[in-house]
């Protein structure tokens, strides 16, 4: 698909090209799901809070010890900070983040019984607690379709697709929402970052090698060689 093709494009249109960037998801990453080693929905919210700016990778090697020393949000509500800090410290932020921490399984322990609420408005209330992390507690641990997850994968690729020209993570949403059926929000998610680790990278896109590359009109991205 060319830029000039996108710049016609109608909503319908837009909408049916959308639907099959779906399949073909699907069909590339029939097994997607989401990065971040968990047992249960509290494990879940504390590797999502963990992973802001911070590789999956990076906090699957952290919560293994996290979750041994916490394993439920009594125990992780009166950590020592010093301690938790220690702990969490490879994850960057670790000051705030720890901070974010307690005072989530604190929320939890004082408002919902310890244990995490199925609301994404109860969610959004904890700290470090925003509508990404919400989405992906909600849509992973308890299958529950919110909304769809942006982080900067989906953002990135979205955008190159040409359904989205923002860059702010809560318009994005808003725009997927519109344009993808809600049964899909969750997977598609999954998949598109599964895509961004692979060839749609930030840099050096792998365009030639891509299943979406006749859906896609690659915008801002330079011209492909021969
Ligand atoms: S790799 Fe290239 S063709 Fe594929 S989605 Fe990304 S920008 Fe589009």
């Amino acid at each position: 698909m060319t830029q000039e093709e996108l710049a016609s494009e109608t909503p319908a249109r837009r909408k049916r090209r959308a639907a099959r960037v779906v399949k073909l998801l699907a069909k590339t990453y029939p097994d997607a799901e989401c990065a971040l080693h968990h047992d249960n929905a509290f494990q879940l919210l504390v590797a999502t809070i963990l992973s802001a700016q911070c590789t999956d990778q990076r906090v699957n090697m952290v919560t293994p010890a996290l979750f041994d020393r916490y394993p439920n949000p009594d125990d992780l509500a009166s950590a020592q900070p010093a301690e938790l800090e220690k702990l969490i410290q490879s994850c960057g932020f670790f000051r705030s983040k720890a901070k974010n921490l307690l005072g989530m399984a604190s929320g939890l322990v004082e408002h919902h019984a310890g244990e995490v609420p199925q609301s994404l408005e109860a969610l959004v209330q904890l700290p470090g607690v925003g509508r990404k992390t919400a989405n992906v507690v909600l849509g992973t641990a308890f299958d529950l379709t919110t909304g769809v997850v942006v982080d900067t994968h989906v953002g990135r690729i979205s955008r190159r697709l040409g359904f989205t020209t923002s860059k702010n993570a809560e318009i994005i949403e808003r725009e997927l929402m519109a344009l993808l059926p809600k049964k899909e929000w969750i997977l598609f998610s999954h998949r598109m970052i599964w895509h961004g680790r692979g060839p749609c990278q930030a840099r050096k896109p792998r365009c030639l090698e891509c299943p979406l590359l006749k859906l896609c009109p690659r915008v801002d991205l330079p011209p492909l060689s021969p």
